[in-house]
């Protein structure tokens, strides 16, 4: 199993053939699901004590398992947020794996950690969070979001604005993503939805909140999104950030969909007050075009968060001797995939301008199909896209036309678009990512309604 001999000759020409097909695929196919049932009688378990052949096992992979995933990264995969990861950031994950790169500590992994806080300097830079800042790869904005909320809450807790005898509370808006309802379970913090008069939160929303809260004190921190994940919407980060600093909160911001664009010219004053966040999240798995899983966690002090997620084994201390710079001090992980190195390999390789010219297509394309949209006879534009997100309805459908249209739509492999709500009502909802996806995909989906 571990000497490269004859049998892993053979299995490297078998794998790297697949490979070589798979990121030859164009366009890449929608495919489909499939229920349990099915998968049990065509796909039974290959697990047994004298293995099998590779062959047979690729096989099973390529003909029964793959087609019977969404592919996520079709241009025509239109849903939750698409995925659409470069070649080069592709072919040098396969390098990150088969080198077991860990990027765990310094001490072990210099190089890698060197490449990887390259990048998190240039999306911090981006933000505009300042040199001292810094942070590291975690799994996804999940985890990202998680990580920085538990620094938020102990830094309260730590300089003793925190009472003891209250639940503490977070401060967010309607549209946030449920991972920060998910984090606060974990936290064993509330989430306060604030009300706000438009469709995203402003400053002057979370200070009429404050206002008039009879527990204050019990709030440490403000979550803004820039970019929400169902309207694409960028909430007023200079506004609720100069709040929170005003009020000694900690401002997360959450740009895991929308910080990419922080590349475009065309929308960055979109994203005017992000430098004020003492922590900040981008998802390079979203619209950076990089494979699963990698999200950026950054934070304007860095040391906040060591001191609250560094581990302290004392077989560990030989990493913290040095003072080096050690990823695993600045999440709840230890062992981690170096998995901020496909994008960085790809960044280097095709340039920001690339990137930049990217992310702006998908922008352009959500203008192009909302004027489709505006000019169609029975459709409805629902909001002006501010990001690649656009929401629509169809006149005089109710929910149960929109999921056999959306069945339908699959089935024909005309593209992946599942109704969402808006305002308690159904909508249909584009999320623009793929620079693949193109003005007559648009059309042949708007010719469906
Ligand atoms: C996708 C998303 C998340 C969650 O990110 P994962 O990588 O799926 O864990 C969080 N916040 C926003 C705004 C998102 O769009």
């Amino acid at each position: 199993m571990h000497r490269y001999d004859e049998r892993s000759e053979r299995l490297a020409d078998q794998v790297l053939a697949y490979l070589r097909a798979r990121l030859e695929l164009d366009p890449v196919p929608l495919d489909h699901g499939a229920d349990p049932d099915e998968l049990n009688r065509l796909a039974p378990s290959l697990i047994c004590e004298e293995g099998n052949d590779a062959q047979v096992v690729l096989e099973q992979f390529a003909e029964i398992l793959a087609p019977r995933v969404i592919s996520v990264d079709s241009p025509r995969f239109l849903s939750f947020i698409p995925a659409a990861p470069t070649k080069a950031s592709l072919l040098f994950d396969a390098i990150v794996s088969a080198s077991s790169l860990n990027g765990t500590s310094w001490l072990e992994a210099a190089g890698v950690i060197h490449a990887e806080n390259q990048v998190l300097r240039f999306l911090a830079d981006l933000a505009g969070l300042g040199p001292g800042s810094g942070g590291c790869f975690v799994s996804g904005g999940s985890a990202g979001n998680l990580n920085a909320l538990v620094v938020a809450r102990d830094v309260a807790r730590h300089r003793g604005r925190l009472p003891s005898t209250r639940r503490p509370r977070i401060l967010a808006s309607a549209q946030t993503h449920a991972s920060i309802a998910n984090a606060g379970r974990i936290l064993d913090v509330v989430v306060e939805r604030v009300p706000s008069r438009g469709d995203r939160l402003r400053g002057a929303d979370v200070a009429a909140f404050m206002e008039h809260d009879d527990d204050p004190a019990s709030v440490f921190a403000v979550v803004a999104t820039a970019g929400t994940t169902n309207a694409g919407l960028v909430e007023d980060l200079d506004g609720v950030g100069r709040v929170a600093g005003e009020l000694g909160l900690w401002f997360h911001v959450d740009a895991a969909y929308g910080g990419a664009a922080l590349l475009a010219p065309s929308v960055r004053d979109r994203f005017a007050g992000i430098d004020r966040a003492d922590s900040f999240i981008v998802d390079p798995h979203k619209w950076l075009f990089a494979p699963f899983d990698c999200a950026a966690l950054l934070y304007r002090e860095p040391a906040l968060a060591r001191a609250v997620h560094t581990q302290d084994a004392s077989y560990l201390d030989s990493i913290h001797e040095t003072g080096a710079w050690n990823p695993a001090d600045y999440a709840y992980h230890l062992t981690r995939r170096a998995r901020g190195l496909a994008l960085w390999f790809s960044l280097c390789v095709h340039g920001v301008a690339e990137y930049r010219a990217a992310v702006e297509s998908a922008l352009e394309l959500a203008q192009v199909a909302a004027r489709k949209i505006e000019r169609h006879p029975r459709l409805e534009l629902v909001l002006e896209p501010e990001l690649s997100v656009v929401m629509f309805r169809r006149r005089g459908w109710a929910q149960r036309d929109y999921d056999e249209w959306s069945e339908q739509l699959l089935a024909s492999q005309i593209a992946f678009v599942l109704p969402s709500r808006w305002h308690d009502e159904p909508v249909l909802r584009f999320a623009f990512l793929h620079p693949l996806t193109d003005e007559a995909i648009v059309d042949e989906v708007l010719a469906t309604l």
